[in-house]
């Protein structure tokens, strides 16, 4: 969703308001918020899981103070060549987030700035996956979307029928 690189410095954090109104639009609409993310910086040893949280908590809170709330922030922290089952572009995430907080991945979408956001979401059976600018025109999935920014995934999403 903001894609910085490795941010490992809580003050570095910061949220766009067309982020924030798109966020609460879906929020509205019935729509839980999860963040789903690859941070192999931990496992690579370029920041610890106690800066991330550090990091997760400046961004939680930033985005509560403009009345967003996450459900839940998920967090692969390995490489590559740990062969773990959370790392997208595989599905584990997604689908431990479905399993904990009792969603239903085929009613759901995901949204992110690279294709292995949008093979996690493929792979875990989302109803729709949108591709974050750049990278255009390399998506060959029928449910797959590219567009140029979260709040126009958003005005997609809540112009379809909830199922
Ligand atoms: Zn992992």
């Amino acid at each position: 969703m903001f894609d910085s690189g490795y941010v490992s410095d809580p003050e570095k954090v910061d949220i766009f308001e067309e982020t924030v109104e798109a966020l609460k639009a879906l929020r509205v609409a019935g729509y839980l918020l999860v963040i789903i993310t690859n941070q192999s910086g931990i496992a690579r040893g370029y920041f610890t899981t106690d800066d991330l949280e550090k990091v997760n908590s400046r961004m939680s809170s930033l985005f509560k103070e403009h009345g967003v709330v996450f459900d839940g922030i998920y967090i692969c922290p390995h490489r590559d060549e740990d062969r773990c089952t959370c790392r997208k572009p595989l599905p584990g995430l997604i689908f431990r987030a479905a399993r904990e907080l009792d969603i239903d991945v085929s009613a759901s979408f995901m949204i992110g700035n690279s294709k292995s956001d949008v093979h996690s979401g493929i792979a875990a059976g989302c109803r729709l996956n949108f591709l974050l600018g750049g990278e255009r025109g390399s998506l060959s999935r029928e449910n797959t979307l590219s567009v140029d920014s979260l709040s126009a995934a958003a005005e997609i999403i809540l112009t379809l029928e909830v199922l």
